[in-house]
């Protein structure tokens, strides 16, 4: 286990044989009003972990400290910010195994997945280094002779980011470092089922990034308490959130009523495209991996396989082939290709959408059984399911775990119609040769992120991330665009 210093955990008993890792309010490590049991979901007889717990007075505690440290923090140069977030994109790079294996071990992605995550947030506090310095602003010609007229950008002030569990380092690190590199202060709250990378994370912001006490705050606790604090608190100015639509819709809601800025990443019921003329391998190795990889766990999962007539049986066949070659297995295991499910309630959640899919006239072709491995842990086999209709609940909601349905369609126009008949819209893609379909679905999908002989999930961290309709609200996250959330614009008009 990644053991922290003294002052950062509290010991439970007096032989010091278990110790709680702390928050991090106002510049000091702080013991919470209860403890949050991480469990290894490959094994669940490991325990990864105990985390402290914060209430709403511990979280207001932070607003109060954010607040207060944010007057000074944006007076910080922006070689200072840029100079931190070079700091801990180093330090996360160069600890990316042994984070990669503790975010593998609690969130149950496979460990070369769990390295990648962890890449992926170094590269990403590299990224803003830069972008700290290039916050460049513009002068407009004026309408009145002898008056300049100048935009800026300025930091908007208390930032409260707020997290899922699916991928533990890399949204966080997508959210706290554009908050921080334009000069904002920070609230962030983990999802209570992964706290460990979310802990290491920020004992590394703290430390690498020296960054002045009340800057960056670590408040672990119920999203209905330290996280409904944040959406309310009149000192947060805005909030961005990633979860479950529900849940964002409601937050969104908090947020407009109070005139706070937000935006939201929500769920996805993301199509995948295959037409007759696609390459059948790719095809096939396309979707496996938006579909199965990461346990389907991911918004940008291939959930709705729309598969043309001429091409539909040699690939479910081939589908079918390939799933029965893959292994699933402890996430840390050396040739593990899909990893547990993260936890019981999800599981639960995915067996129930197979019934249902069952009970409307779909064909489980492949897997949806559990399985036993050496140790107990929430293994389910990828489920390949055919024969479904675009209306089933199984292609209308989101599932969120490896359960994939096949939509036959007679012609690509049925197709391009399916593909857009959700109310979500965060990604999509389509498997082809030809230049003219690729060409058209990238012109008419109604989704942000469109995909040609991609995986609908795995994107670039220097490109904007979002969906349109159901699927998110507000501002574009990474990349450059994230300006967009993290600032407030300012116009002056000076006559000299
Ligand atoms: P969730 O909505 O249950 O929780 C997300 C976060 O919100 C957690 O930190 C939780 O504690 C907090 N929260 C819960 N209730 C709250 C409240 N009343 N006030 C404030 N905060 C509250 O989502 P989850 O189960 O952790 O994550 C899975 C979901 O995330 C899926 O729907 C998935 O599609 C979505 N997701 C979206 C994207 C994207 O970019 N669009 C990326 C990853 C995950």
């Amino acid at each position: 286990m990644l053991e922290p210093p003294e002052s950062h955990v509290i010991h439970t008993d007096r032989r010091k044989e278990r110790s709680v890792f702390k928050n991090f309010i106002g510049g000091e490590w702080m013991e919470g009003v209860a403890i949050n049991r991480n469990i290894n979901p490959s094994n669940l007889d490991d325990l990864v972990g105990e985390y402290a717990r914060a209430d709403e007075a511990q979280a207001q505690h932070a607003i109060d400290a954010a607040f207060d440290a944010q007057q000074t923090w944006q007076r910080s140069t922006a070689e200072e910010r840029a100079d931190a977030m070079d700091r801990i994109g180093t330090e996360l790079l160069a600890r990316r195994e042994e984070l990669g294996r503790l975010l593998s071990r609690e969130e149950g992605k496979t460990l070369p997945e769990g390295i990648g995550e962890v890449t992926r947030a170094g590269r990403v506090f590299k990224f803003f280094s830069g972008e700290a310095l290039r916050l460049g602003g513009e002068r407009l010609p004026a309408i009145r002779a002898g008056v300049d007229v100048d935009v800026h950008r300025e930091p908007e002030g208390v930032i409260g980011i707020i997290t899922p569990w699916n991928f533990p380092i890399a949204i966080p690190a997508w959210k706290i470092a554009p908050a921080l590199a334009y000069g904002n202060s920070v609230v962030f709250k983990p999802a209570d089922l992964v706290p460990g990378s979310a802990w290491a994370l920020a004992e590394i912001i703290v430390r690498a990034g020296k960054l002045p006490p009340g800057v960056f705050n670590l408040v672990m606790g119920a999203g209905s308490q330290v996280g409904n604090a944040m959406v309310k608190s009149p000192k947060v100015r805005a909030v961005t959130f990633t979860g479950s639509t529900g849940t964002g819709r409601r937050i969104g809601l908090d947020c407009m009523e109070r005139g706070a800025k937000v935006q939201l990443e929500m769920g996805g019921k993301n199509p995948l495209v295959i037409v007759n003329d696609a390459d059948l391998d790719v095809a096939v190795s396309v979707a496996i991996n938006g579909s199965f990889y990461s346990t389907g766990q991911r918004c940008t999962g291939s959930s709705r396989l729309i598969v043309e007539d001429g091409i539909h049986d040699r690939f479910v066949a081939a589908m079918v082939e390939k799933l029965s070659a893959l292994r699933i297995d402890d996430a840390l295991q050396p040739g593990t290709d899909i990893g547990p499910v993260v936890s019981q309630d999800q599981l639960d959640q995915d067996l129930s959408y197979i019934e249902s899919a069952r009970s409307e006239g779909g064909r489980v072709v492949f897997g949806g059984d559990l399985l036993q491995r050496a140790t107990a842990g929430h293994y389910l086999s990828p489920a390949l399911i055919t024969d479904t209709e675009n209306a089933m609940r199984i292609n209308r909601e989101e599932v969120f775990g490896p359960v994939a349905s096949v939509i036959r369609v007679r012609d690509y126009e049925e197709a391009v119609a399916v593909a857009n008949d959700t109310v979500f819209g965060l990604s999509s893609g389509i498997c082809t040769t030809s230049l003219k379909h690729a060409t058209d679905f990238k012109r008419r999908s109604t989704a942000g992120m469109v995909m040609v002989n991609l995986p609908t999930a795995g994107v670039d961290y220097h490109a904007p991330f979002g969906g349109r309709k159901g699927s998110s609200y507000g501002p574009r996250e990474q990349g450059s665009y994230a300006r967009e959330f993290y600032t407030s614009v300012k116009t002056t008009y000076t006559l000299a």
